[in-house]
Order: C-alpha cells, then structure tokens, then sequence
C-alpha cells in the first residue's frame, strides 16, 4: 500500500511486528521519526546496526522467497559457502540444496566446533560431514571446521574463501541458528582491510535482505537470510526454554552403565530404552544442565507420566508438547544417535533400542565419532 515503508538500506517494507524478519524496527523508533516526520530515512534495525556498529544480524525469511533466493544463486558465478553447525547437521540441511548450486563451486563450514568434546577427532568429524554432503548430492570442493564464536580457524577459512573463489563474488548460506551472522562478523572482526572498506563504503546498493561485503577485487561477501527448520527439538520449545537445550560450551558427555530392561530419559524431550544386548557403556551428549534420569524399563510409562513438566523438564507445559513416537534401531557398530537437534547418545555396538523424540521428528544414527 502507499503507506508503506522501506529501509533506505535494504529495501525491505518497514515493520514492527517481528524481530528476526527481514525490514523489522522497535515500534518506539518507528513512533519517534513520524513524529519528527523523518520517516523518509528510516533504516530497519539490522541496516542500522550495520552501518553503526559494522555488526550483522541474523535475518530468516519464508520458504518459498528462499527457494527463490536459492534459484537466483545459479544464475551467479559464484563462490557458494554453505555453512552448517557440527552438533546439530539434520537441522543445517537445506532441501535440494544440490540443484541449486548449478555449476558453482562449494566450500562446505561445520560452525560450532567449540561444543565438541575434546576427544572428538577433527579428521572423524570432517568425514563424517562430508559422507553427510555426498549422501545429499553435494560435492564440496573442501570442508572446513571453525568455531565463529570462539575465533578458530577463522583466518584459515578465509584463506580457503580466497583460494576459492578465483576473483568471483562469495555467498553464504546456512540454515537460521547454524551461527552465519556470528561467523561473518568473525570475519569483519578478523580481516581489518576489509573493515576498512565497509566503513567507507557505506555498503550501496544492497539487495533486498541481502548484506553485501565489499572484498578487494571489486566482488562482494553476500550475506543471504536463512529459513527454519521445522523438523527440530527446538521448534516444540518455547523461546524461553531454548537455552536449556543449546549448548554454550564444550559438551561433558554423561556416561551410563546401562543393562538391558533399562530407561534414559532426556529431561522430558527424549527417552532411550535399552531393550537387548550384553551391558555397556551409553553416552549422553546434551547441554550439560540437562537433567537426565535412569530408570527401570518397566516403570518408565508410570514414571513419565507422573513427572513430565516436573522432574522431566522441559517441556514445561505438557499440554504444547506433541506425544512420543518410538523407533527401534538396532547398531552393529559402535555408533551415535541423533536426537534432531538436542544432541546424541552414543551406544555400544549389538544392541537393540527404541528412542522416543516427538511426533515428527526422527533420530539419525552414525558409526560413533570417536
Ligand atoms: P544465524 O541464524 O545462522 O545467523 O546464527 P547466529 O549467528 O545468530 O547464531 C545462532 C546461535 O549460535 C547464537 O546463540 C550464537 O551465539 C551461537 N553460535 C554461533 N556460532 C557459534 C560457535 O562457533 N560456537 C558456539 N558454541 N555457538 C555459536
């Protein structure tokens, strides 16, 4: 309508509504420039963070402009960095990605590396990243490992970038929360000659939601927003119970002397029966707070049923989270299972269990990573 507003910096319609989406601005500051009648030169608040503070901010859009945004990536020549979050690969895929890329070079990043126990080998990490991209079609030409938060490798990574992408423009893509928006800030913080040219540049002529970095050749870093994923622990969580599950720092397996006929529960957010197999080791890798309670097998419903929201939280409100749905897997090796975003239990290899996550989700199993 006429009485929309744009961002003078993206372009997006101005709105006040919803943080993470793209031409967001405080209801208050929106207030104050009409009053001031200045509307003509608002920026949204990710464009004003941007030119103020050289910062960038996480932006998610819907599914089907990012299938667009996806589309317009094979028309480019380009450098594609796509990045993904080690403790959490499931929720870092991006559907067809591999018909999208085109005729593109991809460089592969596995963000987050800082959550990973020490004992985990870089090399078993990489690998087994990469049989994750090649079972999806994706044939990158080098993977990476960093953390973002915690500054490593980043300098290396953008060594590889420059290896890469023989003088064409760069763009990184990613999922929302794989850790895109710290990483190139990252990268603006580690890289002071290109800092030098964001803050003379002013970055002109950006394109809707997209946050182009100018690099010394004239191309550009593109930054792109990312979707949700839905078929995560975290979208049945309420905001406020998120942390309880995202890991901040290195993760502190737990370990269990677990016999056949024996239960894990996972807070109330997952569940492990051990049903066949000689006694052994299971170790627990979640956010270190997380309660985590053993039981007998055969009182797991009645223990469930009376204490979830309460011993087993979160969830909190029972009432929002969907049932448990079981699933048998049974290991011939030793190997991993991942609970769709809330970590992984590492078992013995000959056993037989049934892991309950939510209606929906499913548990992956990998040979274990270390
Ligand atoms: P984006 O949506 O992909 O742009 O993700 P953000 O950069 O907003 O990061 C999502 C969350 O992951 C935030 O809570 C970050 O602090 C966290 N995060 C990002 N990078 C790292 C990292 O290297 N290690 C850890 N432990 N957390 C990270």
């Amino acid at each position: 309508s006429e009485n929309e507003l744009s961002c003078i910096g993206c372009g997006a319609i101005l709105q006040t509504e919803t943080a993470n989406k793209p031409g967001f601005l405080p209801a208050g500051t929106l207030k104050k420039y009409q009053e001031q009648a200045e509307v003509e030169q608002l920026y949204c608040q990710r464009c004003f963070r941007l030119r103020h503070y050289n910062e960038i901010a996480p932006v998610e859009i819907a599914d089907q402009e990012f299938k667009n945004l996806l589309r317009s990536l094979r028309k480019q020549r380009a450098l594609i960095v796509y990045v993904v979050d080690v403790f959490n690969f499931s929720g870092s895929l991006i559907p067809n990605l591999d018909s999208y890329i085109g005729s593109n070079r991809l460089l592969l990043v596995g963000n987050k590396t800082d959550l990973l126990p020490h004992s985990f080998k870089v090399n078993r990490v990489k690998n087994w990243l990469q049989q994750q991209a090649k079972r999806v079609g994706l044939k990158p030409l080098a993977t990476k490992l960093v953390s973002a938060k915690k500054l490593v490798q980043v300098d290396q990574l953008l060594e590889t970038i420059e290896q890469l992408r023989q003088h064409q423009d760069v763009y990184i893509i990613g999922t929302t929360n794989v850790g895109k928006s710290t990483l190139l800030n990252a990268i603006l913080q580690a890289r002071t000659t290109w800092q030098e040219l964001i803050t003379t540049s002013s970055f002109p002529g950006t394109t809707l939601d997209q946050i182009k970095i100018p690099l010394a050749d004239g191309h550009n870093l593109i930054d792109t927003p990312g979707i949700v994923k839905r078929d995560q622990m975290a979208h049945f969580l309420l905001p406020k119970q998120l942390k309880y599950i995202a890991p901040q720092t290195e993760i502190h397996p737990r370990i269990f002397q677990l016999q056949a006929e024996q239960t894990l529960f996972i807070a109330g957010l997952a569940r492990l029966d051990f049903i066949e197999g000689s006694a052994g080791s299971f170790l627990v890798y979640v956010e270190n707070h997380l309660y985590i309670h053993r039981t007998k097998l055969e009182n797991a419903d009645d223990f469930y049923q009376r204490q979830l929201g309460e011993l087993l939280n979160p969830p909190q409100d029972q009432q929002e989270f969907p049932p448990f749905d079981p699933q048998l897997i049974k290991t011939t090796e030793p190997s991993d299972i991942l609970l769709a975003g809330l970590g992984w239990i590492s078992v013995p290899q000959g056993v037989q269990v049934r892991v309950y996550l939510p209606v929906g989700l499913t548990a992956e199993v990998r040979p274990a990573l270390v």
